[in-house]
């Protein structure tokens, strides 16, 4: 005979591992929520690992030449993320490695007289300054660069530690779901809950809210329970990784003619310490439909074009298609701002950051309907063991980077064959 399934109760169930999932479970459990995390597959192993790590004030999306809503949506996450990398925010991140704090604008052509004026302009000013000849990165000191050049006071994180940071943060929450053997429901009340399959005894998770951070996997939860609202975009890119043999780490836009970036370069260290180059911009967003092959040769011509000093030869490249996932805007625009809705009937709510710079205030957006639904932490906690007994812990994901050149060992090989080299030249 099979025994009625137990029940574990949450204040908050969020379905959805990446940076949105783990930061509002962080927020959360600093304000007394009992919280859980359910990921499907590895923690930020979505967009989050995928990103470019930019934490930007907005200057991008002034290249048209005027402030616009998306750029003064976000003008203020600079300075909350700094706070929290300090370890005096809202969520500790003192762990989380800052790979720069600035970045560069360049052009290789003239930006156009409305562009220079802006940049130029009171407007901007502490936002975005022109870089001296003797100032500019090591990448662009060379006698053939003769493009205009700024520094943006906005920060670069390594994706990967604010993943490991956030996840630590909250260790013993974080669970890997198997949807082979779990459904969702929702009951006649509207409430949503999660049935696990176990061959002694089925488990029951139940929250007083529940929360969708899964990225694109939004529409297939909404779907589970028979809704398509709210409705999600997805924006193909396909990133091209280089994998080279300079010393040169450089964060920038590279613009062109349109009122996007045409490519946006970050650096990446694989665990033997070798240097990838991660481009994306325009290039990623043309380049969503061309075959690996083809998107590689645009890239290098990109390259040789705008850094011809630069010698490519013996680079491995890769490439990586994803989807950035966002709420429907009309034309399949950019959204300006963090998305979060409460579905009606439902205690769910959704939501998509849009950017890794804008979670704060998506995780804020969430808390404040908690507030207004009157969903206060409440005094019984649930069994986490007991939970753990039914689900693995959910780990964090690798890096395209990492995924695309896998090292021919692992960080503590290297060590270990370091330390044996040295016995053995002691002997
Ligand atoms: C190439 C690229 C570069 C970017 N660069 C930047 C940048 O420089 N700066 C910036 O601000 N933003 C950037 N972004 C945007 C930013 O990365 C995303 O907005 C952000 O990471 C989204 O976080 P998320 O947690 O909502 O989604 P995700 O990171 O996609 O996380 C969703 C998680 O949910 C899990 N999941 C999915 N379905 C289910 C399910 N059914 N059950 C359980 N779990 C599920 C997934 O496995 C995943 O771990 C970039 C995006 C891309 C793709």
């Amino acid at each position: 005979m099979t025994q009625a399934p137990t029940t574990v109760v949450f204040d908050l169930a969020i379905i959805g591992g990446g940076v949105a999932g783990l930061w509002l479970a962080n927020r959360a459990k600093s304000a007394g929520y009992s919280v859980a995390v359910f990921e499907s597959g590895d923690l930020g192993g979505g967009q989050t690992l995928a990103s470019q790590g930019m934490i930007h004030g907005g200057m991008k999306y002034t290249l048209a030449g005027a402030l616009t809503g998306a750029s003064e949506a976000i003008a203020d996450m600079p300075r909350h993320w700094r706070e929290c990398l300090c370890g005096e925010g809202d969520v500790d991140l003192h762990h989380t490695r800052i790979l720069s704090d600035h970045f560069f604008m360049w052009s290789g052509d003239d930006l156009g007289s409305k562009l220079t004026s802006f940049l130029a302009s009171k407007i901007t000013r502490g936002r975005v300054e022109p870089v001296h000849p003797d100032r500019r990165p090591p990448l662009l000191r060379h006698p053939l660069f003769n493009g205009s050049l700024y520094r943006l006071e906005d920060l670069v994180i390594d994706a990967h530690s604010l993943v490991a940071n956030l996840a630590h943060n909250i260790e013993g929450h974080c669970f890997k779901l198997d949807w082979s053997r779990t459904e969702l429901h929702q009951d006649a009340d509207g409430q949503l809950f999660l049935e696990i399959k176990n061959p002694d005894q089925d488990l029951q998770i139940r929250a007083q809210r529940f929360i969708f951070t899964a990225g694109k996997g939004n529409a297939g939860l909404l779907a589970k329970i028979g809704k398509c609202q709210p409705a999600m975009q997805l924006r193909p890119l396909q990133q091209v990784m280089v994998k080279h043999h300079h010393p040169f780490d450089f964060y920038g836009h590279c613009l062109g003619t349109d009122t996007t970036p045409r490519l946006t370069i970050s650096s990446h260290r694989l665990p033997d310490g070798s240097h990838v180059w991660y481009l994306g911009g325009n290039l990623a967003e043309k380049g969503a439909t061309m075959a690996a092959d083809e998107l590689i040769a645009l890239a290098e011509h990109e390259l040789r074009n705008l850094i011809p000093w630069i010698n490519l030869q013996g680079s491995a490249w890769a490439t990586l298609s994803i989807e950035r996932a966002e709420p429907l805007q009309p034309g399949l625009a950019r959204p300006d701002n963090a998305f979060a809705e409460r579905v009606a009937g439902a205690n769910l709510m959704v939501g998509w950051p849009t950017k890794l710079t804008l979670v704060p205030n998506l995780a804020n957006q969430m808390l404040e309907f908690l507030r207004e639904d009157e969903i206060h932490p409440s005094t019984i906690k649930p069994d986490y063991p007991m939970l753990h007994s039914y689900l693995p812990y959910a780990v964090t994901g690798k890096t395209p980077w990492e995924i695309a050149f896998p090292p021919k060992m692992s960080a503590e090989e290297a060590l270990a064959l370091r330390f044996k080299e040295s016995d053995e030249n002691d002997a």
